[in-house]
């Protein structure tokens, strides 16, 4: 997993670097985690892309929450953007994202069509923030394994477009920005799914936080992956976690079981799961 600390320099170099990749492109795929659609956004996009048209990509569907993925790319779509589901990792309707894009640069390119240029290309390149699959996006869309999963934002070289389809180029490096910081509840819900380094908050305080939202919103998911009873889903989260630290063999080792929660749910033990929901946007970051 990258993992880049982002210190206010690195930041301002981030920014800089994506600022002089977007001048080459038409078209900004946004990557996001569907399982946190929001918190996964860098804060300052709107101010760093400016106008360009935007594609939001709600990455890693097969791991979100189906109906709240699809309320999620219906918010999007009402604020004016682009927005589709995918899976890039099982190349689950990527081929989607060339089509989507010519539509929405339709009328850029019909210009383009009557100064005789006879198949215009949309540039585009993917940015988001860390570990939300901006490199597989990229990979899958032009059919290549390129290992730019690792780049980090300072280290720069000659960059090339990649052909995803007979219109569509992207630029062979995605632009990588910084998470948001706003609130403990964001940065809870990006530690959990592994956006940000595991060093950042304790596994204890994450794992907590997760099993508290699962025992609200998905239940039944915990039942059956760790074979609890709905007494037990009655109990304070703190409580259940300590009797899952016994049950599952850890002793009182809270901070394995929160490990191994974290890394259940990662890899999608305990079903598909959302950590946020549109209507509550606003009330995280006061
Ligand atoms: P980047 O840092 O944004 O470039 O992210 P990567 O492309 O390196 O992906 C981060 C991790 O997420 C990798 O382990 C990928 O295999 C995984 N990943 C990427 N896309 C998906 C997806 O659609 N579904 C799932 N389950 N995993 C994904």
């Amino acid at each position: 997993m990258l993992a880049i600390q982002w210190f206010p320099g690195h930041m301002a170099k981030a920014r800089k670097q994506v600022q002089e990749k977007i001048k080459q492109v038409d078209l900004i795929l946004e990557v996001v985690d569907a399982r946190t659609p929001e918190s996964s956004r860098n804060p300052m996009l709107d101010e760093i892309i400016g106008e360009k048209p935007r594609m939001v990509i709600l990455n890693k569907q097969d791991l979100a929450d189906p109906a709240l993925t699809r309320e999620w790319v219906q918010y999007y779509q009402d604020q004016g953007f682009a927005a589709i589901a995918i899976d890039a990792q099982h190349a689950k309707r990527l081929q989607q994202i060339p089509q989507l894009a010519t539509k929405l640069m339709a009328e850029k390119i019909a210009r383009k069509k009557a100064r005789g240029i006879r198949n215009p290309m949309i540039k585009a390149m993917c940015i988001g923030i860390p570990n939300v699959g901006k490199s597989t996006v990229l990979n899958r869309l032009v059919h290549r394994n390129i290992a730019v999963t690792g780049n980090k934002p300072g280290v720069t070289k000659n960059q090339q477009w990649l052909k995803a389809s007979d219109n569509f180029q992207l630029l062979d490096t995605p632009g990588i920005l910084w998470p948001k910081f706003a609130s403990q509840k964001i940065g809870m819900r990006l530690a959990f799914t592994g956006a940000i380094a595991d060093a950042v908050f304790q596994e204890d305080v994450v794992g907590l936080y997760g099993l508290t939202y699962f025992m609200a919103h998905y239940p039944d998911a915990l039942k059956k992956a760790y074979h609890l009873t709905d007494a037990d889903l009655q109990a304070a989260p703190h409580d259940l976690l300590v009797k899952l630290t016994k049950t599952q063999g850890f002793g009182e080792e809270f901070n394995r079981m929160a490990e191994r929660l974290i890394f259940d749910a990662r890899q999608g033990k305990l079903g598909r799961f959302t950590l946020e929901k549109p209507g509550e946007i606003d009330a995280d970051t006061e």
